[in-house]
């Protein structure tokens, strides 16, 4: 089955199509480990960890690249003012007065801590931007080399009006952008306003600093994806995801940098994922309405409570969090919970004469998920067919088998460790056996299927069927 993903870059749905055929090369834009993850930027991640759920349900691998900034996301970056802030990690290193290295470390800690909580998969590689300077400064000179990046007063900046596609993602011309700076403040040692910081030489008190051929210096931060996509997966990828506060400038530039630098189209899909509000503003520590899974744990509200609720709304869309909405999640997590428990202890065999109803319920799932990640429509799937008159055992294997995408830990409340088999399991083996021992091999096939639909996978020897799972 195709599946299909809204692109950033083309504004339209596009069929999902890999560089090759069944690899997909993934990045995501990471955290910059200064600060507590929100719940805000737990939702982008989450959208990403759909994405890869969806194609590796599709039987696609993922290679999926998460950068760890810390160092050279400079406070300006978020706004279009552009007098030189301050480095956002040694910032927090002096005020909470330890070091630069300490603070990072332990915002990465709390940053794995939640995605863990959330069940979102973790990423092949966790890059840090500090361990990525060499590659950094090769793409910087290969930039210089080829005309697009020029020194001026201790910095190097990328030379936009030498990028004509320079816009492409965002939609911004250089001219609008020109015109809305120069309200605010004029910066006066770039050459246009549009252009951007690579590279910034260091001021003698700075202790985080590396040589360079420009001086001892640190890097912006748009050239650390760069670098550390393109060194981990080459200079094409398939997907590369963010929030939607990063298709300019950070993703834009990221695309002048790499395709500037390799002649290649950089991304095939860009991906992005619309902002969590609280009381109708984004999320953020500036506006002070940031909420932590702390916060909500507090609450009695389970992390995945909190994913459920996300999968309930278009990741295109707005998603404005109440304590209500996630009060209401906690019973819908609750109540899965309990089917996924009480359906599995129901060891009954599912009747073939329910395989037509079954095939449906997987048909739909499936193009549900596969077209752009429709899991609002998917959620009144999974009611309608908790309701339905199928046998629990069937609707066990169907619930099971749709929380691999879901993710919402189903499978472990039925509480067996990876090497045991639940009660279900177990009863599908049995089943299975005798269905063998009685040459019912179409039997025997249909519950191979619901037990791969589980994650199992059976294999026939002489000595019977062994298991595994997959
Ligand atoms: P940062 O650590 O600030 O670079 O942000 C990490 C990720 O969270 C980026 O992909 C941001 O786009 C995303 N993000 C930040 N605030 C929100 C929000 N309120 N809702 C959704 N995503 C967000
Ligand atoms: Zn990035």
């Amino acid at each position: 089955m195709d599946v299909y993903f809204y692109n950033t870059l083309t504004r339209a749905k596009d069929k999902f199509e890999p560089l090759s055929p069944t690899e997909v090369k993934m990045y995501t834009c990471g955290p910059t480990v200064y600060r507590y993850v929100h719940i805000g930027n737990l939702r982008t991640w989450l959208m990403a960890d759909l994405v890869r759920r969806v194609l590796e349900f599709n039987g696609y691998t993922v290679t999926q690249i998460m950068n760890i900034t810390d160092v050279g996301h400079m406070a300006e970056d978020d706004s279009l003012t552009v007098t030189p802030g301050e480095d956002k990690v040694l910032s927090a290193a002096a005020a909470e007065k330890k070091t630069p290295a300490e603070i990072a470390a332990f915002y990465t800690a709390d940053f794995l801590e939640s995605l863990a909580a959330m069940n979102i998969q973790p990423a092949q590689r966790y890059p840090k931007a500090t361990e990525h300077i060499p590659q950094m400064l090769a793409l910087i000179e290969e930039l210089e080399r080829k005309g697009l990046a020029y020194e001026k007063q201790g910095a190097v900046f990328y030379d936009v009006s030498e990028f004509p596609a320079y816009g492409r993602l965002s939609g911004h011309a250089p001219e609008d952008l020109r015109a809305g700076i120069n309200r605010v403040e004029i910066d006066e040692t770039k050459n246009d306003p549009n252009d951007f910081l690579l590279w910034r030489t260091a001021g003698e008190h700075r202790t985080v600093k590396w040589d360079s051929k420009w001086g001892p210096g640190f890097p912006g931060w748009h050239i650390e994806c760069s670098a550390m996509a393109m060194h981990y997966l080459g200079p094409q990828l398939d997907i590369h995801t963010g929030g939607e506060d990063l298709v300019f400038p950070h993703h834009e530039n990221e695309i002048a940098q790499s395709e500037g630098a390799t002649g290649k189209p950089f991304v095939r899909l860009w991906m992005h994922g619309a902002h969590l509000l609280a009381e109708g503003r984004k999320m953020s520590r500036s506006v002070g309405n940031v909420l932590r899974l702390k916060d909500l744990q507090a609450e009695g509200i389970h992390p995945l409570a909190f994913r459920l609720l996300c999968l309930g709304i278009d990741y295109r869309g707005h998603m404005n969090v109440t304590w209500d909405s996630l009060r209401a999640a906690q019973g819908s997590l609750e109540r899965l919970r309990r089917y996924a428990v009480d359906w599995s202890a129901d060891t009954r065999l599912t009747d073939v004469s329910h395989e037509p109803a079954l095939a449906a319920y997987r048909r739909k799932f499936h193009a549900l998920i596969n077209d752009d990640l429709r899991f609002p429509q998917v959620m009144p799937l999974v009611w309608d067919m908790a309701k339905s008159d199928l046998p629990p055992a069937a609707k066990a294997g169907l619930l099971l088998g749709w929380d691999r995408v879901l993710g919402l830990g189903l499978g472990e409340m039925v509480a067996a460790p990876v090497e045991a088999l639940v009660p279900i399991e177990r009863a599908l083996l049995d089943e299975r056996a005798a269905a063998r021992a009685a040459k019912d091999w179409a039997t025997a096939d249909r519950l191979r299927d619901q037990l791969a639909g589980l994650g199992i996978a059976v294999t026939d020897g002489k000595d019977g069927q062994t298991w595994s799972r997959k």
